[in-house]
């Protein structure tokens, strides 16, 4: 569902987020759709449309994510918080394989938002990838 975002509380979101996706650090420029505010906390769970509340995400990121809050690491089984990229270091979370094409996640926290966001397995978003590394702009290292 669509909310109204005040024009400033958007400007200030984009420019903490470096306007580019939390979860996948796609960059805007590189991106055919405008970046999503998302609840960091959804709406459905009491999240408030509040500039401490929303950060910037890409389609693909934003509807693998949902509503979802927490998910199950995969290589424990517990259930943890998902990564949270207003307060937590995006690098300590996650790094880049190899080839720059997947997202491997390093903490449970990194594990569980790797799978439930489908960061390392999405075929559409490997395959952008995969191009923007021949070109030489991909991953980014901070
Ligand atoms: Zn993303």
């Amino acid at each position: 569902m669509r909310v109204y975002i005040p024009v400033e509380i958007a400007r200030r979101v984009r420019q903490a987020a470096h306007n580019r996706c939390g979860d996948c650090l796609s960059p805007q420029h590189l991106v055919m759709a405008r970046l999503q505010f998302e609840h960091l906390l959804p709406r459905v769970k009491g999240g408030l449309t509040s500039e401490d509340n929303l950060w910037l995400s890409c389609p693909l990121c934003n509807a693998h994510k949902g509503d979802q809050v927490s998910a199950r690491d995969p290589e424990t089984g517990e259930t943890v918080t998902l990564f949270n990229p207003r307060t937590q270091d995006w690098f300590e979370h996650f790094r880049w394989s190899e080839d720059g094409l997947r997202i491997v996640g390093l903490t449970p926290t990194g594990r569980a938002t790797v799978a439930a966001l489908h960061l390392s397995d999405d075929p559409d978003a490997i395959q952008v990838r995969s191009y923007w590394v021949l070109a030489g702009w991909h991953p980014p290292r901070e």
